[in-house]
């Protein structure tokens, strides 16, 4: 089976602080990765080093290219903390963030992916915090990725909330999306993932299935 991503060796010091040490870790192309740890573990680093926005030692290789060099069109993000302008609509928003791409999806067609199609034209800050995440997460989805890369999809939200976009997610990983998710929900690795990974101070200590 291809690799979608692949990390060998990856280091990152802050200073004194070592954030990741030594990391190998490869995703199989449709494979749906879910990243543990306690907080300070090293995950969002990771997530970070994955896709380009911070710079490690070792290797990375993101769909056989470095995740600097890799076609944006490739790989959809959703980081931890992710605040659009809360004064537009969620079609507003898709929309704005599909015009930052050469093409992207249809708006209407995101929007009933991430079960938003009743809200499309209600405010980001009127919508609940499990509506505001599925708006992030169409967002992520706009340049319909191969590759997405999720760092906490569900803090902070409702049961039911979080059921809903697992579902969202889980039909995503089905249509062949690769995925790696980081989370501290168990129910959540356990419900999503192929396959769990336990970072403990910026060493992968377990790979296997849930
Ligand atoms: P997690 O996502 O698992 O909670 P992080 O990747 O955020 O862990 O952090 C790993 C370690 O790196 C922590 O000790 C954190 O304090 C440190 N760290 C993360 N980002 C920075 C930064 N920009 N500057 C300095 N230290 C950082």
């Amino acid at each position: 089976m291809d690799e979608a991503v692949v990390a060998a060796d990856v280091t990152k010091r802050y200073g004194e602080t070592v954030a990741l040490d030594g990391v190998d870790l490869s995703v199989a192309d449709g494979e749906v990765f879910g990243l543990i740890g306690p907080n300070g573990a090293g995950k969002t680093t990771l997530v970070r080093a994955l896709t380009g926005t911070t710079a490690v030692d070792g290797e990375i290789a993101v769909e056989g290219n470095a995740p600097t060099a890799v076609d944006p069109d490739r790989i959809g993000l959703l980081p931890q903390s992710f605040s659009p302008p809360a004064r537009l609509t969620a079609r507003e928003l898709i929309d704005y963030y599909g015009g930052l791409y050469e093409t992207a999806r249809e708006t209407d067609e995101i929007l009933s992916t991430v079960g938003l199609a009743e809200d499309a034209d209600s405010y980001y800050e009127t919508l609940s915090g499990g509506q505001q995440r599925r708006v992030c997460v169409g967002i992520a989805l706009v340049n319909d990725p191969e590759v997405l890369f999720l760092d906490e999809p569900t803090t902070g939200i409702d049961p039911a909330g979080r059921r809903s976009l697992w579902s969202v997610l889980e039909t995503l990983a089905d249509g062949g999306t690769t995925i790696l998710l980081t989370s501290h929900s168990m129910a959540e690795v356990q419900r999503l993932s192929d396959r769990v990974g336990l970072l403990q101070a910026g060493r992968l200590v377990a790979v296997g299935t849930p």
